[in-house]
């Protein structure tokens, strides 16, 4: 990913939906390490920006990896991000990101 790129991210997602810090944001793969070209890897609605905390409990911590697929911040390799919510603890709501850099608010 490009610093550019990470910037369009970042003014789409300005802080971590888990804790809302905007201080030590980095780019997640909700989905990776499937069969997918780097190019749907790396598409708009795949990545989630998180604070450097959580992406490293992710995948070091069960409880963290639990939490994060119950909120759609990782998903299977098997799941289409741009049809995956999802939850934003600190508005407590779910976003629909699209594979144009944009996000919709969900209705409950
Ligand atoms: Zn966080």
């Amino acid at each position: 990913m490009t610093p550019k790129q990470f910037a369009k991210h970042l003014a789409l997602q300005p802080y971590c939906p888990h804790c809302g810090d905007t201080e030590t944001l980095v780019p997640n793969h909700r989905a990776n390490r499937g069969a997918g070209s780097p190019k749907s890897l790396n598409k708009p609605s795949n990545i989630l920006v998180l604070c450097s905390m959580m992406n490293g409990l992710i995948e070091s911590d069960a409880k963290a990896a639990a939490t994060a697929r119950r909120y759609g911040w990782k998903l299977s390799k098997w799941d289409n991000p741009a049809e995956k919510p999802y939850y934003d603890l600190v508005t407590n709501c779910w976003w629909l990101l699209d594979d144009n850099y944009n996000r919709d608010k969900l209705n409950e």
